[in-house]
């Protein structure tokens, strides 16, 4: 008997291939009925015998195209009609492709395969692609997502590349960045002040340029990277000094897996993540025998490894028989990536020795994404390309919302639906480059996300310029402080209601109190949240300054503890301290200039970190932070003691114990392994011991970990297990970074939710005025 069924698709499922896969599906199973694009989704109708429509239901989610993402997948019953063939209708109504845009991928298998097959057409074609991979989001200019609006425009395909366009059993079928060697882009080679170089090769000119240890600037994908060997330690260095980046660890591309096991420890759940289609860079631990010089990442213990994900890296990597290339960000220590090939030989100019370019323009800039994996799980630390368009799924409809972010790592957010979409990687806004960027992708997301927020989200601290841009922009304005917008994060990204007990572990966030924030325990939900605990209040002498070299927070801890009789320790800390700018942070406490109170738990590691003799000064954001986890010594010590105070409703985490403890610890020689080791184990014992005075007097089980603390993964792993050990339902970040990167989307949720009180209570806050910038 003949049956027919709708079928409704919601998710990622336009412009990944899903029509002709669902054709083929169709057509094999011999099945009339058609497939259309709509504005959620697709819709299928499928007719034929009941067992062949049943096996095509079957069938349909299990094997969809690996880009495709399905949200929902409803089944119909309708009636059958006179249809005898399978047919993809194109919609007249405008709605196609008006749903998800992808995000771009690294070349498929079957591309790769292409490109190294001297028989095919595109052999050894730099931008070959299909509708499994290649870019997708920093090609598009507008939508609907077809050729027109994407920067691909200017490339008119061959009488070959449009068959295998129109084809639908074609894997290239409406591919849009569809291109060969006759009609699509092509690359070049520049010299350092951008003058062509005419050359038969300019992938094998540039792999010569690298093997002589010359720096070169590649285009990829979302941007400029500078490239270098990342074998020859010279080459290494040369790039350290012009790109003026002392010590921060730089990333490398290795030509496939088992370069990768060569030198760093590899398991399955690492393994998973670099070869998947998004190719973020992975930090992994360094094997004993790695044979990288410790230039590309001093003081540290991992490596930041990743896979070529271009048809270009593939063959630059083949060119040169690469072990491994550094392949760092185009751009001066924080500044945007460079996109443009013109802005490229303006803004990289002295850095590069040469400019392997392309003619395709990349519309929209967006970095590597950056992971780690710990106990198995992948965690992101840079949410960017490979990821961004893709949504967040949220639990409920929300009103749409923009939520501009925090300073540092910023990212955007806008909410549409059960959508949050969080940006690319904009970076620090303090720098006038990042800033510009920032206006843009506000702009370009908004505009590819058919989303136009009449709410805006933004963090309390007066002097974010996000926060700055936010108040201009007249709107209904919600302000929502930084630690409540990390654990709403978490709470969104896990899909919880209600309230939880939420630690928010970072570096700086403006409190409410006006002081900053960092070290914070708070029972929270969307509406609201409440400080339960916090570390005590020091000192933080020379506001940034402090940031940037932690002995000022170790004198600020000492004398807030010890007063000025700290100066008499015997210890290596004290001995070491220049006498004159000590007694200058000593008098800028004591006369309270320019020194903030801040409850911060990085600070509290800086200070650790400058005391037991691991780092005075910092070269990159949380530098001695990272290099107090990595000190840490295998053997097994209790944690040093911390007190809990009572303090209204709440407790005061008071540090005194603690820093008598490392104190005595230093007297007798304790290595700094073991003074690491305890300090993160005192930090655990005493979180564990909070969440159960919590859990006694609120009766609240679930706990929520955020913040840019928990990229720390000793204290992030021992915190989970301590705390499931004692019975709590723990919820951590895994799609969304839990430092400042995730912020956007916790502001975001929050402002959502005063949205819906506003129209429960039928009220409406006027828009602020909008004022010229
Ligand atoms: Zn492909
Ligand atoms: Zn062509
Ligand atoms: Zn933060």
């Amino acid at each position: 008997m003949e049956v027919r069924r709708q079928i409704e698709v919601s998710g990622i499922v336009q412009g990944v291939g899903f029509r002709p896969y669902v054709y083929r599906l169709a057509t094999g199973r011999k099945l009339a009925g058609n497939i259309r694009n709509t504005s959620a989704g697709v819709t299928i109708e499928v007719q034929g015998p009941r067992e062949e429509v049943q096996d095509f239901v079957d069938h349909l989610p299990a094997e969809a195209p690996p880009l495709a993402r399905i949200t929902s997948f409803i089944v119909h019953e309708v009636a059958c009609n006179g249809d005898t063939d399978f047919r993809i209708v194109h919609s007249c109504t405008g709605e196609e492709v008006r749903t998800l845009i992808s995000p771009d991928v690294a070349i498929c298998p079957d591309c790769l395969r292409e490109l190294f097959d001297p028989a095919d057409r595109r052999y050894r074609y730099p931008f070959i692609n299909c509708t499994n991979c290649g870019p997708r989001f920093t090609i598009v200019r507008d939508i609907p997502y077809d050729r027109p609006s994407t920067s691909m425009a200017v490339f008119p395909m061959c009488a070959s590349c449009q068959a295998e366009y129109d084809d639908p059993l074609n894997r290239r079928f409406h591919a849009q960045p569809n291109a060969c060697w006759e009609c699509g882009p092509q690359v070049g080679l520049w010299d350092k002040s951008g003058r062509h170089i005419f050359c038969r090769d300019p992938i094998a000119e540039a792999a010569s340029g690298l093997s002589a240890g010359l720096i070169v600037a590649v285009k990829g994908l979302g941007g400029f990277h500078l490239a270098a060997d990342a074998t020859n330690k010279a080459a290494v260095k040369l790039l350290r000094e012009r790109k003026r980046r002392v010590e921060k660890p730089f990333a490398i591309m290795v030509p496939d897996l088992q370069a990768a096991q060569g030198i760093c420890e590899i398991d399955v759940a690492a393994q998973a993540a670099l070869e998947s289609v998004q190719r973020p860079i992975v930090l992994l631990p360094k094997k004993p025998s790695c044979s990288i010089p410790k230039e590309v990442a001093p003081f540290n213990r991992y490596l930041a490894l990743f896979l070529p994900y271009t048809p270009l890296h593939y063959l630059l990597l083949r060119e040169g028989g690469f072990r491994a290339l550094v392949m760092t960000s185009g751009n001066l220590s924080e500044e945007p990536i460079a996109i443009d090939n013109q802005e490229a030989v303006r803004r990289l100019n002295g850095l590069a020795d040469y400019f392997l370019v392309h003619n395709r323009e990349i519309l929209l800039r967006c970095d590597d994404s950056v992971v780690r994996v710990s106990g198995g799980v992948t965690r992101q630390m840079r949410r960017s390309r490979g990821f961004v368009p893709v949504p967040v799924f949220l639990k409920d409809e929300q009103p749409s919302v923009l939520a501009v972010g925090g300073e540092l790592k910023n990212t955007i957010c806008l909410t549409k639906g059960k959508h949050a979409f969080l940006s690319q990687h904009i970076g620090d806004l303090e720098n006038a480059e990042s800033y510009g960027f920032f206006g843009e992708a506000i702009e370009h997301l908004e505009r590819i996300l058919e989303i136009q927020p009449t709410i805006l989200a933004y963090d309390l601290h007066p002097d974010y310029f996000s926060t700055r841009w936010a108040l201009q922009q007249g709107s209904r304005l919600v302000g929502v402080q930084h630690h409540h917008a990390h654990i709403a994060s978490c709470m969104a990204e896990n899909h919880l209601d209600g309230r939880v007990i939420g630690f928010a572990l970072d570096g700086t966030g403006y409190g409410t109190d006006g002081h900053i924030w960092g070290g914070e325990v708070l029972i929270a939900g969307y509406n609201d949240f409440k400080r339960a605990a916090h570390f005590e209040y020091v000192p933080l002498p020379g506001g940034a300054a402090a940031i940037r070299e932690p002995w000022r927070m170790a004198v600020s801890c000492l004398a807030h503890h010890f007063g000025r009789d700290f100066l008499n320790l015997e210890i290596p800390f004290v001995r070491q301290l220049d006498k004159t700018k000590t007694d200058l942070v000593l008098r800028m406490i004591e006369q309270k200039i320019n020194s903030p109170l801040t409850s911060s738990c990085g600070r509290l590691f800086d200070a650790v970190a400058a005391l037991s003799g691991i780092r005075q000064q910092v070269n990159y954001e949380a530098q001695a932070a990272i290099e107090l986890e990595m000190a840490i010594t295998a053997s097994c010590s209790d944690g040093y003691p911390m007190e809990l105070a009572p303090d209204g409703d709440g407790w005061i985490i008071g540090t005194r114990p603690l820093f008598e403890a490392i104190v005595g610890d230093l007297k007798q020689d304790i290595g700094v392994g073991e003074i690491s080791r305890r300090f993160h184990n005192g930090l655990v014992a005493t979180f564990v011991r909070i969440a159960g005075l919590l859990r006694d007097k609120s009766a609240l089980n679930r706990v929520c970990l955020s913040g840019g603390t928990f990229h720390n993964v000793y204290l992030s792993q021992q915190l989970e297990a301590r705390l499931t050990n004692a019975g709590f339902e723990v919820f951590t970040h895994h799609e969304v970074p839990a430092g400042d990167g995730g912020l956007s989307l916790g502001q975001a949720v929050v402002a959502a939710a005063a949205a819906k009180r506003w129209a429960f209570a039928g009220y409406l806050p006027a828009l602020t005025p909008r004022r010229d910038k």
